[in-house]
């Protein structure tokens, strides 16, 4: 039997079951249960809060997990990327005030900026010798330059909207991300018989779509 643990509600939900779905994988899910069993394939689906995902697959409450590419990164730890999904597509990136001169990133040296995902960016921050002061927020990042929390921010993006309504500019992006599965990397070897099984599924979904 294998654990597979997706997000409960959110960007990542819909595609997630529908991609289990198209591996011909039968389940009956109700918003308020949080957990199902396929009926066709050994397989127990678990719903989570994405950011608790790689976490849990680590541990292995779960043996697989679906999440973005960027919780996975930013989670650390030891749970693995086994494939690339192809949906969820966004991208991290800095972003400024409209107004303010921005020409590169030394431009950034000694500011205060506001992001959820500090790991992602101080590493990226660090390769390129910027020094910056990262302050955690949890939510509503792009808000913070307009309160006079941050000077700027390092945010998901995808068509980049957002950003615009908040009189922000993309300036940079730190990190390309989509949807992967991931898994424990202690499998027994009959769960890691069923990942490969599943894996195939996924790439015959993907091969199909193209
Ligand atoms: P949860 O309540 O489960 O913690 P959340 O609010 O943290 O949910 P979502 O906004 O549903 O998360 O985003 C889930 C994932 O979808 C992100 O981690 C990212 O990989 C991807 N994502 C985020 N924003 C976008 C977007 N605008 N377009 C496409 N994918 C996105
Ligand atoms: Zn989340």
């Amino acid at each position: 039997m294998l654990r597979l643990a997706i997000q409960k509600s959110g960007r990542l939900s819909e595609d997630s079951l529908t991609l289990i779905r198209e591996c011909g994988i039968s389940f009956v899910s109700s918003s308020y249960k949080l957990k199902t069993e396929a009926t066709n394939f050994p397989l127990e689906i678990l719903f989570l809060r994405d950011d608790d995902i790689p976490g849990y697959v680590q541990d292995g409450v779960a043996d697989l997990g679906i999440v973005g590419q960027n919780v996975l990164v930013e989670a650390g730890g030891s749970a693995l990327e086994v494939e690339a999904l192809g949906f969820s597509k966004c991208r991290l990136s800095l972003a400024v005030p409209r107004a303010a001169a921005y020409q590169g990133l030394a431009d950034l040296q000694n500011l205060n900026i506001a992001t959820s995902y500090p790991k992602l960016l101080g590493s990226y921050l660090a390769e390129r010798g910027v020094q910056a002061q990262l302050h955690t927020i949890s939510g509503s990042v792009e808000i913070a330059p307009s309160i006079g929390l941050a000077d700027a921010i390092c945010d998901i993006v995808s068509s980049g909207s957002t950003l615009l309504g908040n009189g922000l500019r993309e300036v940079e992006t730190v990190f390309r991300s989509e949807a992967v599965l991931i898994a424990q990397p202690n499998l027994s070897p009959l769960q890691a018989e069923l990942l490969e099984q599943l894996r195939f599924r996924m790439q015959a979904v993907r091969r199909a779509k193209r």
